[in-house]
């Protein structure tokens, strides 16, 4: 068992998880670690789209990784820059998930009506 995959990303603490907060050091977490970006398999995604509230069956994906790093200068009197430092780093990771049809129900999404109770399908 990856034990480092059920730690604060913050603190290292030991973290629930049923919570979506570090009981040591308040920050707020959701753990996605189940979720596999490279086999392919779909998982069920909860969304809503023109106010509806949505389920779906999707694959993840990773889309694109953008890294890039913003530096500050230290200039003398005469605008000579000095040093450049490195302020602040970034990672941003885009995901995608596509929906598939539920191989058991042909389903492409379905609506959820939660204020009636019911459901129906939407079958694309
Ligand atoms: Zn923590």
């Amino acid at each position: 068992m990856d034990t480092e995959k059920n730690n604060c990303p913050n603190c290292g603490a030991p973290i629930d998880i049923y919570s979506c907060k570090c009981q040591y050091c308040g920050t707020y977490y959701f753990n996605l670690s189940a979720l596999n970006f490279d086999d392919g398999k779909p998982v069920f995604v909860r969304f809503t789209s023109n106010g509806f509230n949505m389920i779906a069956l999707a694959v993840p994906h990773i889309g694109t990784v953008e890294v890039s790093s913003d530096y500050s200068t230290v200039s003398d009197v005469n605008c000579t820059m000095l040093k450049s430092i490195l302020a602040n780093r970034t990672c941003d990771v885009n995901v995608n998930f596509r929906c598939v049809a539920n191989p058991e129900s042909g389903e492409l999404f379905r609506i959820v009506m939660p204020e009636e109770g019911g459901k129906y399908d939407a079958r694309s």
